[in-house]
């Protein structure tokens, strides 16, 4: 007999449908089901939720009302919640300090070496490099984003020259005659030897150059300084942050502690210079602390250290060392250092709740993290929201959500029926390549110095590669800098004000307004819920929620009664349009307005099309965007960037989360989009989706240059 199964009933939360669920102690619980069905609100709000609660209701004074429904629980244990969402924004924050290794490090040197303790703390002032002041790193100008390369030079194409751009235009023109560069040319079509010119170039002769703000005529006398000298020429000029990069501090090498420190060495190593080996080297070195020194006081502190490092190590994190910022992290590097920091722990019979910890992997890192996974259901309970068909044979339990999403989702389905749905074979024929773009480009700001690859222009190419080499860095700012009429997607929420709607995003809000308005021959403000305008409920303001308490002691916001969550005025009721009123249409799926749009009107309806086409089917139309997924974000911002000028996309991630079918739907909408002549780039691991692509890129790094792997076979 093995121990109690933790068992659920009656479970309601968001949309599941009352459902009872068993989870089997010691092994690994999965939770499977299409994208929208109700995974998280089971695994994060429900199964979390109950075990946080039950904690903090034994310690804390008071406790918030839980957001979970359920009729019943039992047998429940210590609940750990692992996602994969980096959220973390504090530079000083590093891998030693947020899994409390650096303090380990600090009593190892202080004991084996008789120095206090405090001499190795690092928030102390006079122990922190004083250029620096312990970050390690500084700001420098990237030229990669500074630069336009598609502008002329007559054209000013250093982004941050706007203000006074007058000026810039005439003193680039002279300093370009003395140079004898062509300034009809755009900074792409320039020689190494002329772009460094206009990038670092400083003339030998200064310039009066005469010019207009607005109105008012203005002169100023001053040599050429090329944005990269840092010498500004105009007053009161500087960049903004944007254009930064970070680059290691030159005075303690990104080692954090003042010069001195240098000196106390244990086993070859100061602690700063530790602090930036990797894992593997951190490894070795406690080791030989141990056999040299054999000393049982720090003998817990290197335990920790060696236990950590090996982990990381198996876990294809050896790259990292304990001085790597954690906002500089992917979602997928923080949540495997969670799992190693699990292994690490000294708790036991834990409730471990992980999402997707495959996603974002290769195939060889992913077999590495199923290992490790399923050696940890031997001390502790696994519930794992994943669709990776590698944790179905050693699963203890499948739970599957469906059949739909939203309201079409929440309820148990067939699991055996469900896998065997997935592993019908979806097919698109990829478009044959007729033209390559090169792309070459040199920088050293990053952890890699260039990039040479070749994509298929006008048709649908994937990078992969191992993580942390960069793939999104290459999407998010290479690409940026080098393609005009180019736009980059990831999961991040959508910018945007807090009451934006899936109609607004949709961009069908003001379309249904006019409609309504058209109809009843009235102003468009009477039919809208905007804040001001004559349409919004007059007790939530068109926000849709009443919020109590302040923002000191807390906050809870609760739905309007009086206009049930849609911000708009009851009164707005009566006027139907076939049968629906305005606040009607805004409690309806994507889905459920599409068939009632297609009788109405076809310009909204193909929109709607559009959504569903993406798996947005099962969103509510007044649904606020603050509450989407990562990847329902993606897929909303991707529908809201088409327009006739974009041409080239970099899509992060499109098919994190998705099983095999709604694999095949995105790729089969990106493919529509290749129809209509766009260049897609996707990063992405789902091995299922290169088969949809025209051309495979796998990255690797070749000296610092990051390279297409194929060319250098
Ligand atoms: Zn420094
Ligand atoms: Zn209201």
């Amino acid at each position: 007999m093995g121990k109690k199964d933790i068992i659920l009933t009656g479970i309601e939360t968001n949309n599941l449908k009352g459902i009872t669920i068993n989870i089997k102690k010691n092994g690994i619980n999965l939770i499977i089901g299409p994208s929208g069905s109700g995974k998280s609100s089971l695994a994060y709000d429900t199964v979390v939720a109950i075990g946080q609660h039950e904690l903090s209701s034994m310690y804390a004074d008071s406790i918030h009302e839980p957001e979970f429904k359920v009729e019943s629980y039992s047998n429940m244990i210590v609940t750990i919640p692992i996602k994969q969402l980096n959220s973390n924004n504090n530079v000083r924050s590093t891998i030693g300090t947020y899994f409390s290794l650096s303090p380990c490090l600090a009593k190892i040197f202080s004991s084996l070496l008789d120095i206090p303790y405090d001499y190795f703390v690092l928030n102390k002032a006079e122990n922190a490099c004083p250029s620096c002041m312990g970050i390690g790193y500084r700001k420098q100008l990237d030229p990669n984003k500074i630069v336009n390369y598609d502008v002329t030079i007559a054209d000013v194409p250093i982004r941050c020259w706007t203000r006074g751009k007058e000026f810039y235009k005439q003193i680039l023109k002279r300093f370009c005659e003395e140079k004898k560069i062509d300034i009809n040319k755009t900074f792409r079509e320039l020689n190494e030897e002329e772009r460094h010119d206009i990038l670092y170039g400083i003339s030998e002769r200064k310039y009066g150059i005469k010019y207009s703000v607005g109105n008012r005529k203005s002169s100023r006398t001053t040599k050429y300084y090329g944005i990269m000298t840092e010498t500004p020429m105009l007053k009161n000029f500087s960049p903004s942050d944007t254009f930064y990069s970070h680059i290691l501090c030159e005075t303690c090498g990104g080692e954090k502690y003042s010069q001195n420190h240098k000196e106390a060495k244990l086993c070859g190593f100061s602690i700063g210079e530790l602090l930036l080996q990797p894992f593997d080297i951190l490894f070795k070195w406690a080791e030989n602390v141990n056999s040299e020194y054999s000393d049982s006081r720090v003998l817990f502190s290197l335990n920790q250290i060696k236990i950590f490092a090996s982990k990381a190590i198996e876990l294809n994190l050896g790259y990292l060392f304990l001085n790597r910022n954690i906002p500089s992290l992917s979602g997928g590097e923080l949540q495997r250092l969670r799992l190693v920091q699990v292994f690490a722990s000294q708790l036991s019979d834990m409730l471990i709740v992980l999402d997707e910890p495959t996603a974002g992997l290769s195939e060889i890192e992913s077999k590495l993290v199923y290992d490790n996974i399923k050696a940890l259901s031997r001390k502790h309970t696994l519930l794992i929201v994943d669709h990776h068909n590698m944790f179905y044979k050693d699963a203890a339990s499948i739970i599957a959500l469906g059949e739909g999403s939203g309201v079409n989702g929440g309820n148990l389905i067939d699991a055996k029926k469900y896998i065997q749905n997935q592993r019908n074979d979806f097919f698109l024929k990829p478009r044959p390549i007729h033209k390559m773009i090169h792309i070459s480009l040199d920088n050293s700001v990053y952890n890699y110095n260039g990039v040479r690859l070749d994509l298929a222009y006008n048709c649908m190419n994937i990078i992969s590669g191992p993580s942390g080499i960069g793939k999104s860095t290459l999407l998010r700012e290479y690409f940026t800098q080098y393609f005009e009429n180019y736009t980059y997607i990831n999961q991040k929420p959508i910018l945007g004000n807090s009451h934006s709607t899936v109609a607004t995003d949709l961009n069908i809000f003001n379309k249904i307004v006019n409609l309504f308005a058209k109809e009843f021959k009235t102003e468009k403000s009477f039919f809208s819920n905007m804040v001001s305008a004559n349409g919004a409920c007059p007790k939530c303001f068109g926000t849709g929620v009443i919020t109590y308490g302040s923002e000191l002691q807390g906050q809870v916001s609760l739905i309007c009664k009086e206009c049930n969550g849609t911000g708009f005025n009851k009164k707005l009721a009566k006027y139907t349009i076939l049968e629906k009123s305005i606040l009607d249409i805004w409690k309806l799926t994507v889905d459920e307005a599409y068939d009632y749009f297609s009788k109405v009107n076809k310009d909204i309806s193909n929109i709607l099309q559009k959504a569903k086409e993406l798996l947005l089917g099962h969103l509510q139309i007044g649904q606020l965007t603050s509450s989407l997924s990562g990847g329902e974000n993606l897929r909303v911002k991707l529908l809201k960037s088409i327009k006739p000028s974009t041409l080239i996309y970099g899509i992060d991630e499109p098919f994190k989360g998705l099983n095999n079918e709604e694999i095949y739907k995105v790729a089969q909408f990106l493919s529509k989009m290749e129809n209509e002549g766009k260049t897609i780039i996707v990063v992405d691991h789902e091995i299922q989706s290169f088969k949809y692509f025209s051309k495979h890129i796998i990255l690797h790094n070749n000296n610092g240059i990051l390279c297409d792997k194929i060319q250098t076979e």
